[in-house]
């Protein structure tokens, strides 16, 4: 299982594929102990990197991962394979957006995709969040660019801040969910329904 891990960090490195930094995984991982969390969603596959450390955790945890680019969902599936995790993680091939969920509901919510889209994630899955749940958000800071520390400088990257920018004060001002801002690799953010989990 190491060796699948550390060949995923050289993959990602050698082919740019994204992956979520080592402290908010390890970060990630602990909470999913602490908080007894079985069932996850995730937002954003890639390569089945967050997806398989995460179900790694605990022999009972279940994880859906949906993604839209089709390489990398093949990739994540062989990656899936590799550590015999076929019972433990479904890797869905779809934009999130489009997906149609029902009857299902998750402990935790792990959004990691397109940054500009983050708001209409949060809307669309909110409603799939078990009442003791949390929703977690990855690249918050998005290196430096969404907390204020840096100024964007390319047309490209203000769009992206500029959302980013926008998903922070939505979940400042969110009078249904309490927010967390850690900040720990590129920066994570905790959401947990106001009546329970504070
Ligand atoms: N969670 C992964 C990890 O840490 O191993 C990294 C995910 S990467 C930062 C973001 C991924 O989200 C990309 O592979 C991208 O193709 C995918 N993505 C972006 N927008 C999406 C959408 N609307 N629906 C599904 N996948 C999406």
């Amino acid at each position: 299982m190491k060796d699948i891990i550390l060949e995923m960090e050289r993959y990602a490195i050698a082919n740019n594929v994204p992956i979520i930094e080592k402290d908010s995984i390890a970060f990630i991982m602990r909470y999913i102990k602490m908080n007894n969390v079985k069932n996850i969603l995730e937002i954003g596959s890639a390569i089945g990197y967050s997806a398989i450390l995460m179900a790694s955790t605990d022999p009972d945890i279940k994880v859906t991962t949906i993604e839209k680019d089709e390489s990398r969902y093949m990739e994540c599936l062989k990656n899936v394979k590799k550590c015999n995790f076929e019972e433990k993680i479904e890797v869905v091939y779809q934009d999130a957006l489009d997906v149609n969920l029902s009857d299902v509901s998750y402990d935790l919510i792990f959004i990691d995709a397109a940054k500009g889209q983050y708001t209409k994630f949060f809307e669309k899955f909110k409603y799939f969040l078990k009442p003791n749940g949390s929703i977690i958000s990855d690249n918050i800071n998005f290196h430096g660019y969404a907390n204020g520390e840096k100024e964007a400088t390319t047309k490209g990257l203000k769009g992206i801040v500029t959302k980013l920018k926008s998903y922070r004060e939505y979940l400042e001002n969110n009078e249904e969910f309490t927010t967390k801002f850690i900040d720990i690799g590129d920066g994570l953010a905790i959401s947990f329904r106001d009546n329970n989990g504070k």
